[in-house]
């Protein structure tokens, strides 16, 4: 095992070694990097070896109101704050996120196993958030209203609802931070931000950012905590009335969990929760195009992201020549192994619960009768978490892959005749985050976008994401929108103003 003293050997870069700053190992509460109150901590293990890259404080119940606490008497100054004051704080951190990008993308790729390429691409994607919203502060513009009485002014004024709980997951440390913090600053709020506990370091670093930005004490609050302290964490916050917003990213499990906590004072919530992406090559695609699509948005950060395409459907016309090409594709393309080492284009799993839960999902799936194209098994001579990449077809609803979101690199693909078929396959289920589809039928393509039970929609497209895009879903996969101009709607509260008796 290395000591977080060998990260800097680990890495081997002199220039990480000359700005190590960035590796905070305390968490950040008004303005100060603290222990936790318990004086209890917890190591943060690189993915790719079991390597030891850090220990930071298990923060409890405890810290969290200090968090708040802090966050609350922040707020008292920061919500008068004009809006660009705020654009141009916004603006600062983004440049020295921009400055940082490659320290931040190997801390990332340490901490989430990502390839080095994988997490420049999120680092500018999660940048982009800041940026985004420091312009976008400029434009939360109230209204006024035709009046019904001649004596009257009616107004509507957009103001910051309160401090801002963010909570986050592991699969992107660096842009589900950035996309809820950016429109959160932008609007006025103060934030406390529980990072997931497997990837707290990338949020530290945004943190030290924060300050050297010139972030007024206690708008920007960051609690580590370990699994065991995550439950009693996030009860806290919902328990807590100062806190008015909690804007989670993670599993509808989790998210469902907060959103009954949350009714107890009917605090606003932004759930972005499962997907089960579905994607659709009809028999007019483009197969190459749609193939290339399909890569990357299955593989991508080694399937574990809510929008990767979870279920392929092909139409039988085109079957053949997709999986063939598909499986070509998976085999010459993904390079599995240390994201830090040149080459690699796909790290590990996070964890070993997540790469025991696809083992299980693929064991089970040909155990029943699934025929398995390629993978199907852990590679345990690159390490404790690598799974090779996996294609199945012949997968029935007896199968628990049939209906489960995957999160690793498992493709299964599903032969269908028609369009009204596979659009009932593809909605009967209790999520929709995004879809996917290949055509090249006009009214196809309009007629399919506007059934698909989803909130996001590619269309001959695979990666959709981007700041200017309202991201959210459907059904059980969440409440409100990230990103876009709707990104700031969850951190405001809109007030009625009427004027009356004015004598004209
Ligand atoms: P994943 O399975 O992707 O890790 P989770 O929903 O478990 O997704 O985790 C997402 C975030 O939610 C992490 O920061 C995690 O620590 C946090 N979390 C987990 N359980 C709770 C809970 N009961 N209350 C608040 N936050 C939680």
């Amino acid at each position: 095992m290395l000591s977080s003293k060998n990260l800097l050997s680990n890495i081997g870069s002199p220039v990480l070694s000359r700005k190590l700053s960035l590796l905070k190992t305390q968490g950040f509460i008004n303005g100060k990097w603290v222990t936790s109150q318990g004086g209890t901590k917890f190591e943060i293990l690189n993915p790719s070896n079991q390597s030891v890259i850090a220990s930071v404080p298990d923060m409890n119940a405890q810290d969290t109101k200090l968090a708040i606490d802090a966050a609350t008497e922040a707020f008292k100054s920061f919500r008068n704050t004009t809006a660009k004051y705020r654009a141009n704080l916004l603006r600062t951190w983004y440049n020295l996120m921009v400055e940082h990008s490659e320290e931040l993308a190997k801390i990332l790729t340490q901490e989430n196993g990502k390839s080095l390429a994988e997490s420049r691409a999120e680092i500018a994607y999660g940048n982009s958030f800041v940026e985004w919203f420091s312009e976008e502060s400029r434009r939360i513009n109230g209204e006024i209203l035709p009046p019904t009485t001649d004596n009257r002014k009616l107004m509507i004024l957009k103001q910051p609802a309160g401090v801002a709980a963010l909570i986050t997951p592991w699969n992107f440390p660096h842009a589900m931070i950035t996309r809820k913090a950016g429109a959160a600053i932008a609007a006025g709020c103060t934030c406390v931000i529980k990072p997931s506990e497997d990837t707290p370091l990338t949020a530290l670093a945004l943190a030290q950012l924060a300050e050297e930005a010139g972030f007024p004490s206690g708008v920007i609050n960051v609690i580590t905590t370990n699994t065991n302290n995550s439950p009693s964490v996030g009860k806290t916050i919902c328990d807590d009335e100062r806190v008015r917003v909690v804007s989670f990213t993670g599993s509808t499990q989790v998210g469902k969990i907060l959103y009954r906590q949350c009714a107890d004072n009917v605090k606003k919530v932004c759930l972005e929760l499962g997907g089960n992406a579905p994607f659709i090559v009809f028999e007019s695609a483009n197969v190459e195009l749609a193939v290339s699509g399909a890569m990357v948005c299955k593989f991508r950060n080694t399937g574990q992201t809510c929008v990767s395409a979870n279920r392929f459907y092909v139409h039988k016309n085109v079957f053949h020549e997709f999986t063939s090409k598909f499986l070509e594709h998976m085999q010459r393309d993904i390079v599995l192994g240390d994201g830090m080492k040149p080459g690699v284009t796909h790290g590990p799993l996070i964890k070993k619960s997540q790469i025991d839960m696809i083992d299980n999902l693929v064991r089970d799936a040909v155990n029943k009768g699934a025929k398995l194209h390629c993978g199907g098994k852990r590679l345990t001579n690159l390490g404790e978490l690598f799974y090779s990449p996996t294609l199945l077809t012949g997968v029935n609803e007896n199968m628990e892959i049939f209906k489960k979101e995957i999160f690793g690199p498992i493709a299964v693909i599903h032969e269908f005749e028609n369009e009204d078929q596979v659009l009932e396959n593809a909605n009967n289920i209790n999520v929709g985050l995004a879809g996917y589809f290949y055509s090249e039928n006009l009214s196809q393509i309009f007629r399919v976008a506007r059934k698909m039970e989803v909130g996001m929609i590619g269309v001959n497209e695979g990666l959709i994401s981007c700041a200017e895009a309202a991201f959210g879903g459907v059904k059980e996969s969440g409440l409100g929108r990230e990103g876009s101009k709707h990104g700031v709607d969850d951190f405001l509260d809109i007030k009625y103003l009427c004027l009356g008796n004015i004598k004209y």
